[in-house]
């Protein structure tokens, strides 16, 4: 008997005939969906990202392969998704190699699936279909325990004002097609066995059929085995097909489209924010209609799968925000496909009110006001997408478009007017930036007047909070006692600009850029260092969008180098256990999180961590402006949350900082949650002058 197996087993020719009809039609429908969802992206402005396309390309698949975003901080959702997509490629390629041999190759003389290629190839097709069906169940199994993640409750709309049945019904149908087309697959090759009377080879090459084989013969339907194997055939071949042309509307898109979003993924998204074209800036810097997306843009609102992990970690949805950031690319993807006439019925939901609206603004009717401005730019829904949306990229566009408009707290716009007066948001004179040092025994140098090895980039709330600025003074007289040659720029240094570009003042950020460029321009030093991670982002990452490229460190950096090297004498180590937080703009955006870690080992500190750390960091409420901005409708502050997270720690002797920023918000939070004496709030620095006393 010959190893092999036969495709159309006993059918009349007109049934083959009306596959390849319906087969083709249905190719057909997919390609031609999919051609009006390119054009949909070809109406996005150029997004710059076809450089190192075979890098990219690699990068994506080793990604994928991998399975390491999906795997980040889920392992079961990251096994689960890898048994589906591992066993989905198998079964698509095996698929591809069928069609292949029975519609070309045999034209050509040639059978591929014969012999030991078919054995092979069917424990292939077997052990990787027992895989696909074992992640589908443990996924199915995960949705029934309905994890948080996937609770589609949206914080910006009262319960009965929408409606999230299509998405919940598409995720149902993706999961239990996927699952009917698997194992109707092995009930196919069963039905093939029994009918074919159980040929040997296959006890050994189609272990799962061979098995299920017996099952079916045992219940008596040997005699039918024939006849339902046609149907059993005609059911599965119609569900895959159905699945093909369901594709390009549903949740399944991701399969495609993801890999896609991956490669074309900015590597440096959130950190360094796109600057505004001179094309676009006459206009305004803002977005205002569909065509000022990028191309990557309008395909992140597709990419989403609704996965949920941006949407457990920010902030602002925990702190009873109207934002979450997966509601807001699912609200832009209704945007765009409403506006570019490509709405897919699987997907559709109500929106918040404005698809009734003639010409809905983006930022106000699309996307609330309020929404756009709970964002604390925290990065953590850039960094827990597993499939590479930039959330934040589109949130600070929109920004732009409120921000030309007026459309702002009035506290805000204070801000914005006094950093564009006096050059820091704290609406005082430049002449008391440096202020802080008179209470020094030693001068800091000018760094415009003298040559220094290091240049202090101090930052408005190191310079201007009287909270902060005993901090600066320790870190200066560490840095003077050590022998540092470091200075500062007094009153020519403003505002680094970060957080305002965040906010989505992009002409304030470009003049601070500029004034600053100038400032560094006139002093003489190798490297910059700061204790502001905001001001770090924006000076390592962004001014070299503008010419400015320099060498900058956190001061943390700075103060281990300068401990390795004998400069800093430990003389007491200090027996404390404490924890330490991770600021977003220092860990998320620029993966600093081991240097603080070890300053604090160095000093003999035991460091107990809380459960959200490093990359995982949760913000403190912070950034992006939100500072300046009324907090007082939160149902509890992100910070408050904070300290929650580290006295349920247990027994710890401080909460330790690294950023002006969070020593301002925390020492409050200690306060506001009601937890004044049981919790300490330092600087790193302050535990540093401790232990070389
Ligand atoms: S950046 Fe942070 S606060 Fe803003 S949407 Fe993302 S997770 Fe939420
Ligand atoms: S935006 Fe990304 S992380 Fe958020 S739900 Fe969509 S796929 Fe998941």
């Amino acid at each position: 008997m010959e190893i092999t197996r036969h495709i159309f087993r006993n059918f009349p020719e007109w049934l083959q005939i009306a596959f390849y009809v319906v087969g083709f039609a249905t190719i057909f429908y997919f390609l031609f969906s999919s051609y009006k969802i390119v054009q949909k992206y070809r109406k996005g402005r150029p997004a710059g990202r076809w450089n190192n396309f075979g890098a990219r390309f690699m990068k994506a698949l080793g990604t994928m392969a991998k399975h390491s975003t999906i795997s980040k901080r889920n392992k079961y959702v990251g096994y689960a998704h890898w048994m589906i997509f591992w066993g989905f490629v198998v079964l698509f390629i095996g698929t591809v190699i069928v069609a292949l041999d029975h519609d070309f190759l045999r034209f050509l003389g040639f059978h591929l699936l014969k012999g030991n290629f078919y054995v092979v190839f069917s424990i292939f097709m077997d052990v990787f279909g027992v895989a696909f069906l074992v992640g589908l169940l443990m996924m199915a199994f995960r949705r029934a325990k309905k994890p948080p993640e996937l609770d589609y409750t949206r914080p910006d709309m009262p319960k009965d004002k929408y409606d999230r049945k299509p998405y919940v019904t598409d995720d149902k149908i993706f999961l239990w097609l996927l699952f009917l087309i698997g194992l109707t697959g092995f009930f196919i090759e069963a039905l093939r066995i029994v009918g074919d009377n159980f040929p040997p080879f296959e006890s050994y090459s189609s272990p799962v059929g061979w098995s299920l084989a017996h099952v079916l013969a045992i219940l008596g339907l040997s005699a039918k085995a024939d006849s339902i194997f046609l149907y059993t055939w005609w059911f599965h071949a119609v569900m895959v097909l159905g699945f093909i042309a369901y594709l390009p509307h549903s949740k399944a898109m991701h399969i495609i489209l993801d890999f896609v979003n991956l490669m074309f993924k900015d590597e440096m998204a959130a950190k360094r924010l796109p600057k505004v074209t001179e094309e676009k800036m006459k206009e305004g810097m803002g977005y205002l209609k569909l065509e000022d997306f990028t191309w990557k843009e309008l395909m992140d609102f597709d990419a989403c799968t609704k996965c949920g992990r941006c949407h457990v970690a920010c902030p602002a949805r925990a702190s009873g925000a109207p934002l979450s950031p997966r509601d807001l690319i699912l609200e832009m993807r209704t945007y765009a496909e409403t506006t570019a006439g490509t709405k897919e019925w699987f997907m559709q939901q109500e929106s918040n009110g404005w698809t009734g609206k003639k010409n809905p603004a983006i930022a106000g009717d699309v996307i609330k006001a309020d929404t756009l401005w709970s964002c604390t730019t925290c990065m953590a829904c850039v960094e827990a997408c597993p499939v590479g949306i930039e959330h934040l990229t589109t949130i600070v566009n929109l920004r732009r478009t409120l921000v030309d408009e007026g459309t702002m707290e009035d506290s805000l716009q204070d801000v914005l007017m006094n950093i564009g007066d006096y050059g820091n948001s704290f609406g005082q004179s430049d002449r008391m930036r440096a202020k802080w040092t008179k209470e020094l025994d030693f001068k800091i140098k000018d760094a415009r007047k003298e040559e220094v090895d290091y240049l202090w980039f101090v930052g408005d709330f190191a310079s201007y909070d009287q909270r902060i600025q005993g901090i600066s003074r320790k870190v200066a007289k560490i840095l003077n006692d050590a022998g540092v040659n470091f200075g500062i720029m007094y009153e020519a240094e403003k505002n680094s600009g970060n957080d305002v570009r965040r906010i989505g003042e992009e002409g304030l950020y470009e003049m601070l850029v500029e004034d600053n460029m100038a400032a560094l321009e006139e002093a003489s030093f190798k490297e910059i260092f700061t204790t502001d991670p905001h001001t770090l982002n924006t000076l390592k990452n962004e001014y070299p969008d503008f010419g400015g490229n320099y060498t900058v460190k956190h001061y943390t950096q700075l103060l281990i180098e300068l401990i390795k090297s004998g400069k800093i004498q430990i003389k007491n180590k200090l027996n404390y256990t404490v924890t330490y937080h991770d600021p977003c703009y220092l860990g998320r955006y620029n993966g600093i999180t081991e240097e603080p870690r070890e300053l604090l080992k160095l000093l003999g500190v035991t460091v107990k961590e809380m459960p959200r750390n490093r990359s995982n960091s949760f913000c403190c409420g912070a950034g992006g402006g939100r500072i300046w901005m009324d907090d007082s409708k939160l149902e509890k502050r992100p910070s408050e949350m904070r300290i929650e997270e580290a006295l349920a720690l247990g027994q710890i002797d401080c909460f330790i900082v690294s950023c002006p920023k969070d020593y301002a918000m925390y020492s409050d939070a200690v306060k506001t949650s009601g937890n004044e004496g049981k919790l300490v709030v330092k600087d790193v620095v302050e535990l540093l002058e401790e232990a070389i006393l």
